[in-house]
């Protein structure tokens, strides 16, 4: 569905990021329409908190508030004052001719500005069986997955040393009988609050200097995961550990491919900002993961938010000749 009406603005992304500068730019009364995605990049509408479960550092809940419920209540506050959302994924933009036109498969619409706050997504490794025993043993989930009976009391894997491979390993001690985390150097990357969490806790343990290589399991629809090769760094070894779950938790790539080489990117595939929010074409601004490769939090992708939001406001007004 093509629409002749040309939109002060659209924003590409739901998460923390998108939200906000929605509910900034529907209170600065631009009547924003923002498509939220429909799995874009295997991720729920809602972004990637939707794939957590209790937030425990967004400002205003002191006792924590579920990931989900959080991304729900943000969608209600950017619609109370405006927002259009539409649950669909942008194929492709044109910011080559003004007003930029933005595609998904149901419709195309045209606006002076866009924000794009379309976040990142769970890297994989690309290891032999991997695709085998993907969703069979093998996810970059914990928090989504770790219930399932494939898990319960069997012992299980993480990948990674960052926050999200500390959180997912206390989150899988409710479930498994023993955690292991796969550390490719000798230090976790995390926070400290969370390193606590897992040097402290009597069901994990660490595997320091250790990379994951290959993932072996049964044969046949029903085969799963049941171990993988590991290779010790210090000694230059390679060992059989038997595990029913590998867990990734090996950061993020951001959702820029629908971009298809119309704005500046970084090596990464990050999308560059200058001056705040701007991005290389005038009028397109980014907040959130999709051009943070650094602090990658829900408030500070909400505060960037925020600012692109203010931004886009700004820049709009400064075209007197167009709205
Ligand atoms: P995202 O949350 O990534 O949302 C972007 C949305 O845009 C997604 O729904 C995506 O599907 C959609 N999208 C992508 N492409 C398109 C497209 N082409 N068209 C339309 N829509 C599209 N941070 C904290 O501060 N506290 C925590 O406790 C915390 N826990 C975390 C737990 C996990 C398991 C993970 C993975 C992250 C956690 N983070 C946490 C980090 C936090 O979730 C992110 O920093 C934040 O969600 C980024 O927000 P965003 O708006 O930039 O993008
Ligand atoms: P990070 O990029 O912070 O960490 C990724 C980890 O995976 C690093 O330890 C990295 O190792 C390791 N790694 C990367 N590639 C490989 C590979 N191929 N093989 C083995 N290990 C690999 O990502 P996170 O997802 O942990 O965190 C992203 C952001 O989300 C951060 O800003 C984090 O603070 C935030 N977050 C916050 C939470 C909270 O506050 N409760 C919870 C979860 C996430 P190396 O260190 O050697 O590079």
């Amino acid at each position: 569905m093509s629409s002749t009406k040309i939109h002060a603005l659209i924003i590409i992304g739901s998460g923390p990021a998108g939200y906000t500068a929605a509910l900034y730019a529907a209170r600065a009364r631009l009547e924003p329409v923002l498509f939220a995605g429909w799995m874009a990049g295997g991720i729920a509408a809602g972004g990637q908190l939707t794939s957590t479960s209790i937030v425990e550092n967004f400002p205003g809940f002191p006792k924590g508030i579920d990931g989900p419920e959080l991304m729900v209540l943000m969608q209600e506050q950017a619609e109370r004052f405006g927002t259009t959302v539409f649950i669909e994924t942008v194929e492709s933009v044109d910011l080559k001719t003004r007003p930029f036109t933005v595609s998904s498969n149901a419709r195309s619409l045209k606006a002076h500005s866009i924000i794009i706050a379309s976040g990142a997504i769970a890297k994989r490794m690309g290891i032999p069986g991997e695709d085998k025993y993907w969703d069979k043993g093998i996810s970059a989930c914990a928090i989504c997955d770790a219930a399932l009976p494939i898990f319960r009391n069997k012992e299980l894997l993480v990948v990674g040393g960052g926050d999200s491979a500390c959180e997912e390993a206390y989150f899988l001690t409710k479930f498994g009988s023993k955690v292991y985390m796969a550390v490719r150097r000798n230090e976790l990357r995390a926070s400290k609050e969370m390193q606590d969490r897992v040097l402290q806790h009597p069901k994990i343990e660490i595997l320091w200097g250790t990379e994951v290589k290959e993932a072996h399991g049964g044969e046949g629809l029903r085969g799963t995961l049941e171990s993988v090769t590991l290779f010790q760094k210090k000694d230059g070894k390679e060992r059989q550990l038997p595990v029913s779950g590998l867990f990734y938790a090996i950061g993020h790539s951001p959702n820029s491919s629908f971009l298809a080489g119309q704005l500046t990117l970084d090596a990464a595939q990050y999308i560059v900002t200058t001056h705040n929010t701007q991005c290389s074409v005038e009028g397109v601004f980014a907040c959130g993961d999709v051009q943070d490769a650094h602090y990658r939090q829900a408030i500070t992708a909400a505060g960037s938010g925020c600012m692109a939001a203010l931004d886009a406001e700004h820049w709009l007004a400064s075209q007197k000749n167009i709205i």
